[in-house]
């Protein structure tokens, strides 16, 4: 059994990712902002700092990301300028033709593309346009920032051009990626900053680069909610929140559960109610987190706390379908999905008559592609591992919440094997001095 390799049927191609990106096309670029102005005008408002210092010349764009809604709100703060925006290959899914006239690049969620940088110089030194990038990678579960790697102030340095930021607030409110297809009614506010030039890039380090990049991409949205009065009074306002809230602060039991406004553990019947400013209240007995997020955080701390002890493993049987190109998701039947602390992730099963073997390290991956209602094959929670010419979406048993957790795990994962080998570098140093 060759790693890493499905036995398709002949006739399966695999999509391309060193393909050349496309200028967007002029008439393409004028519809983007028609459609985009139709559905967002109204809803948002972009306040724009420094940017006149940006006007004609190529610049990297990097936004924080809520919801598909921020590429229509980017697409109002660039016009009329060409953008080139780096996409997951799921967007293209049926559309990949269309996707690349409108400039799109696709990557596979969480894989190292040797094929970036050149096709980001391309956007920035020949098209002189706006490469867009959304450095989090996925939708915010919890409407604060993701982790930013290192890698984003290398890269940035490695081009040598300026960088702003756009910053969405709201965009979560209105629309948590654990219940996207009811929308709330609020109002979005983005701020477009320009924070660095060509000259601070090439005079700062990497390290001094990614630092001002994550300060400026910094939010919360719950807090964002409450300091600016943002009622949301929606009766299904809570409706989803246990994909993310898993875990009961109570009786630590991970079958929390969520109707209208309630969040309930069925385990220890404790609820909590969402008020219309985004906290939660008990509505018996300690209220544990009312900042949701600092539920969340909780929830992560509890997670590494396995690690740490050597408790965390997980294993399930999933249902696999994969993705070689953009035209269909092949089912590839059950198989064994296991997420282990030495092995990172790994997908055994067996279709066409072999066995197969995905595998993906801890070290490669600081995040993991979760969805909740995945629309373009269940509308039920999903994790995606991707290689760089496959992806794998992998449905657990719908009767366990388990996604949110393997995302904690793969970050802290990810976190742990970086710490010991930035220990193991300086014991090295040290024995040489
Ligand atoms: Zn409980």
């Amino acid at each position: 059994m060759e790693q890493n390799k499905i036995n398709y049927k002949k006739g399966v191609k695999f999509y391309r990712l060193d393909r050349r990106p496309r200028k967007t096309l002029w008439i393409l670029n004028w519809l983007m902002h028609f459609l985009s102005s139709l559905l967002m005008k109204r809803k948002t408002k972009i306040e724009k700092i420094g940017m006149e210092k940006v006007k004609d010349i190529p610049y990297v764009l990097l936004s924080n990301h809520h919801d598909f809604a921020d590429f229509e709100v980017n697409c109002l703060a660039t016009y009329p300028r060409r953008v080139n925006n780096i996409a997951t290959l799921e967007q293209h899914y049926k559309r990949a033709w269309l996707l690349r006239l409108c400039g799109l690049i696709p990557k596979r969620k969480f894989t190292t593309d040797p094929n970036l940088i050149n096709q980001c110089e391309i956007v920035l030194n020949e098209f002189k346009a706006i490469l867009s990038i959304y450095p989090e990678a996925r939708y915010s579960p919890i409407g604060t920032t993701a982790i930013i790697p290192d890698s984003y102030g290398s890269l940035i340095k490695k081009l040598g051009h300026p960088v702003c930021v756009l910053l969405h607030r709201g965009n979560y409110l209105r629309s948590p990626v654990w219940n996207w297809r009811k929308k709330r009614k609020v109002k979005t506010f983005s701020t477009m900053k320009f924070i660095l030039s060509k000259e601070d890039v090439e005079q700062k380090s990497a390290d001094e680069i990614i630092e001002i990049v994550r300060k400026e991409l910094e939010y919360d949205e719950y807090r964002y909610q409450k300091d600016n009065n943002i009622i949301i009074d929606e009766p299904y306002r809570a409706e989803g929140l246990h994909h993310v809230l898993y875990k009961c602060p109570g009786c630590k039991g991970e079958n929390m559960t969520s109707f209208g406004s309630t969040l309930k553990c069925p385990d220890c019947q404790k609820e909590w109610e969402m008020t219309t400013l985004g906290e939660l209240v008990a509505k018996n007995g300690e209220t544990e987190f009312s900042h949701i997020p600092s539920w969340f955080e909780w929830e992560r701390k509890c997670v590494r706390e396995e690690i740490e002890s050597g408790t965390y493993s997980y294993k399930g049987e999933v249902e696999v379908h994969s993705l070689p190109n953009t035209n269909k998701f092949i089912p590839l039947g059950n198989a064994i999905l296991r997420h282990e602390p030495k092995s990172g992730f790994t997908i055994e099963g067996h279709y066409n008559g072999e066995d197969y073997k995905i595998s993906r390290p801890v070290a490669g991956m600081y995040g993991v592609h979760i969805e909740f209602d995945y629309n373009h094959i269940h509308p039920l929670p999903c994790v995606h591992i991707s290689l760089l010419n496959d992806s794998f979406v992998c449905f657990p048993d719908k009767n366990k919440n388990v996604v949110m957790k393997l995302l904690f795990a793969t970050e802290e994962l990810y976190k742990v094997e970086m710490a010991e080998r930035e220990a193991k570098r300086a014991q090295r140093r040290l024995n040489a001095e």
